[in-house]
């Protein structure tokens, strides 16, 4: 039987923008989902939306269109659109993305800009990690923002780290990415440590939307502090003292990771909000004298 004129899979209608963005917007995308995903399928920059509104009258090719249409129809079943782009912006960078990486979320801007307070703007180095770097999008924001810092990234996804290297490739920044289990494969002493680690509790009912990315780079056992309890154990090795740990956490974990920094012996615990006000990253000093490592050399 025929699909019905108005079917997503329908191509015959989209000989032109203006109805190609009609029937995107009747399959219940935004307009401005729509319009990237078309821009996209036309193979022209992202940027152009203004083009569109002065090409509306312009017919797609019969490729073009299947194109076009195959993308909104994987949308309407919930890909995520930065995965149909294949990429994302992050703190001013364009960075490419696809399902063997975590979409990088506008609320980890929080942590680049608390990072960023503590790191001297003035040509001078300081030795920053990041753990669990996933498509790179904290340690390459903080490398653009800080170029004189020496930043180092880790994950435990190879398939991630391949990501993050192609976005430091492309960027053009010299970030240094190995494979490590948190810290068990890193040597040496930094003055900062970032991480935006797994976070949610297994079994959350909010992973249900988030079926499209990776689950090991999401949840992190049945109260979600897994990974963040590691991290907070294992960092104080590699932190000089008076170096700072900084953990992304979930909306209502930071009374909990502030008890886990307090106790293992990290100072002057506080916790920063995101853009909705939530607090998202709480992180702490290793106290200068404490039992961290010397920097050596
Ligand atoms: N902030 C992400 C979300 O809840 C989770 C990211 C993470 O686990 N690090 O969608």
């Amino acid at each position: 039987m025929a699909e019905p004129a108005d079917s997503p899979n329908d191509t015959s209608n989209l000989d032109n923008i203006a109805k190609a963005l009609r029937q995107a917007l009747s399959s219940g995308l935004t307009r401005l989902e729509a319009q990237r995903l078309l821009l996209h399928s036309l193979g022209r920059p992202l940027t152009d939306r203004a083009w569109l509104t002065s090409h509306v009258h312009d017919t797609l090719t019969p490729e073009q269109a299947q194109g076009f249409t195959a993308l909104c129809t994987r949308s309407s079943q919930g890909e995520p659109l930065a995965y149909l782009l294949g990429q994302q912006e992050f703190f001013g960078l364009t960075l490419a993305v696809d399902p063997r990486v975590l979409i990088p979320r506008p609320d980890t801007e929080t942590l680049v800009n608390w990072a960023l307070t503590l790191l001297p703007a003035a040509p001078g180095s300081a030795r920053v990690l990041d753990l669990g770097t996933g498509s790179g999008a904290v340690a390459l924001a903080l490398k653009h923002a800080r170029p004189s810092s020496e930043v180092l990234a880790i994950d435990a996804s190879e398939p991630a780290l391949c990501v993050a290297r192609a976005n430091a490739l492309s960027l053009g920044l010299d970030v240094r990415m190995i494979a490590s289990c948190w810290l068990e494969g890193v040597s040496g002493v930094f003055d900062l440590i970032v991480s935006n680690p797994p976070y949610v509790r297994t079994g959350d009912p909010h992973l249900a939307a988030l079926g499209h990315e990776p689950l090991q780079a999401l949840t992190a056992g049945a109260d979600g502090h897994d990974d963040l309890r590691q991290i907070i154990a294992q960092a104080p090795q590699h932190l000089l003292g008076g170096g700072w740990l900084l953990l992304e956490h979930g909306y209502d974990q930071a009374g909990a990771v502030s008890m886990l920094l307090q106790a293992g012996g990290f100072e002057a615990v506080s916790s920063r909000p995101d853009l909705a006000g939530i607090l998202r990253c709480t992180g702490g000093r290793w106290p200068a004298g404490g039992k961290g490592t010397e920097r050596a050399g």
